[in-house]
């Protein structure tokens, strides 16, 4: 029996414009298919798109969360410019920390330069070393060291 054989199919019904009747007896024809296969296979891509074009926005939308925390953890944890900063002021640590720009363990008691700043954020601190190395820049050439 038909209905046994197809008993996952059901029937749709929907009011369409003359304009997609003729089109779709139009592409019937071009494929030697009855209509209804025709339109059953158009609705099956279109789905197929839809949930292709769903997936792609979903890895975005997983991408773009992926790149706001990498910026937020640039931005929370060691900074990676020193840009706003307009100067280092010298203190002896009470608080173990680490140099922002060679990350040299400080320890508590050690000679630090906290970094000064217009904007408030997490406290910044440059060991002795790179505070020499920036008073004189052309005496030491380190890259990224
Ligand atoms: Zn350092």
């Amino acid at each position: 029996m038909a209905a046994a054989r197809h008993r996952h199919e059901r029937w749709l019904h929907t009011r369409i414009s003359e304009d997609l009747e003729d089109a779709l007896k139009r592409e019937a024809r071009r494929q030697r298919s009855p209509v209804s296969l025709v339109v059953r296979n158009v609705l099956e891509s279109a789905l197929d798109m839809v949930e292709d074009i769903v997936e792609d926005s979903l890895h975005i939308a997983r991408r773009s969360r992926r790149f706001a925390r990498h910026v937020e953890r640039a931005a929370s944890g060691r900074p990676e410019t020193l840009d706003d900063i307009y100067g280092w002021q010298e203190l002896i640590l009470n608080r173990a920390a680490s140099c922002a720009k060679c990350a040299t363990a400080l320890a508590g008691g050690a000679r630090a330069y906290r970094g000064l700043r217009d904007e408030p954020g997490p406290p910044v601190f440059l060991c002795a070393g790179c505070v020499r190395r920036l008073r004189h820049p052309s005496t030491q050439k380190e890259e990224g060291a």
